[in-house]
């Protein structure tokens, strides 16, 4: 039995790591995804996946963090297939590493556009559309750097944070309208942003790092957002969930 059948899906940053994991996952589920990102290139090889595997979804070029671009996105999913019922905000960037002092103010504009912001357009635009079906589901990626610090990665820590509480605020504000709102705090799961931040760094450094022994893996990832989109969840809201291998148990 499919989890997402007869659901639409609209999924950031679906053309790489995570995001794609969950387009495909969901689109076996039953879904229509709508593959948002900011290149095609990516993107596109989402949606030609899905269709090989004889699903149906659709990519959307946007940048999350400008309001029109987020408006067009959710207009073209409705245009599209006729409703929004899953707001995946999953697109992301890490921005530099750097100690406060010299973390460049453009830098820090561009992490929280993208990393916050982005998450507050999408909901401001795509709560709408819920109210008007009578229920839907968003779920946001935050971080476990929303949770404990991180040393040169003030811009995300912050905007991480920022994710889970406006998670919280608007899962209350939505609660009796059949709206549920919760996040992924990802420990380091092996995506091509994962590898840009370990750099050069051999990998059992980061492994050592993740009490479980391994890093997590996309499909990971890709599981706990199909929960939380399927109606399994249907009395969870407002809520940050782990998925870490064990790192901030510690
Ligand atoms: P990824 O492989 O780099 O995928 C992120 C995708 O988002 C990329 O396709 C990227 O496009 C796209 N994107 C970036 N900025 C965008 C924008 N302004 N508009 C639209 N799309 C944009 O990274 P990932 O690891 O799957 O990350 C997904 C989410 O998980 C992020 O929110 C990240 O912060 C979070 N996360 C990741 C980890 C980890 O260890 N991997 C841990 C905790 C949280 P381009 O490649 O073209 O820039």
């Amino acid at each position: 039995m499919e989890r997402l059948t007869n659901k639409v899906a609209l999924i950031t940053g679906g053309g790489s790591g995570i995001g794609r994991a969950t387009s495909l996952l969901f689109a076996r589920e039953g879904a229509k995804v709508v593959v948002v990102d900011y290149a095609p290139e990516g993107g596109e090889e989402t949606v030609r996946r899905i269709r090989a595997d004889g699903g149906a979804a659709l990519f959307v070029r946007a940048d999350v963090s400008k309001s029109a671009e987020v408006q067009q996105m959710i207009a073209t999913t409705v245009d599209t297939y006729g409703r929004l019922d899953i707001l995946f905000n999953n697109a992301g960037i890490e921005g530099p590493s750097a100690k406060i002092v010299n973390y460049p103010e453009a830098e820090w504009e561009r992490v929280i556009a993208v990393d916050l912001t982005a998450v507050y357009l999408g909901m401001k635009y795509a709560i709408p559309q819920m109210l008007k079906q009578g229920g839907g589901v968003i779920i946001s990626t935050a971080s476990v750097a929303g949770m404990v610090g991180f040393p040169g990665s003030g811009a995300y820590g912050a905007a991480k944070a920022g994710v889970i509480q406006l998670t919280r605020t608007v899962a209350l504000e939505y609660a009796s309208k059949n709206i549920r709102v919760n996040c992924i705090c990802p420990g380091v799961i092996r995506t091509p942003m994962a590898q840009r931040v370990m750099g050069d760094r051999p990998e059992e450094v980061t492994v050592r790092m993740e009490p479980i022994g391994r890093l997590g893996t996309p499909e990971d990832i890709a599981y706990a957002a199909l929960f939380l989109a399927s109606d399994e969840s249907s009395f969870a809201t407002g809520a940050p969930f782990i998925i870490d291998g064990g790192y901030v148990a510690r």
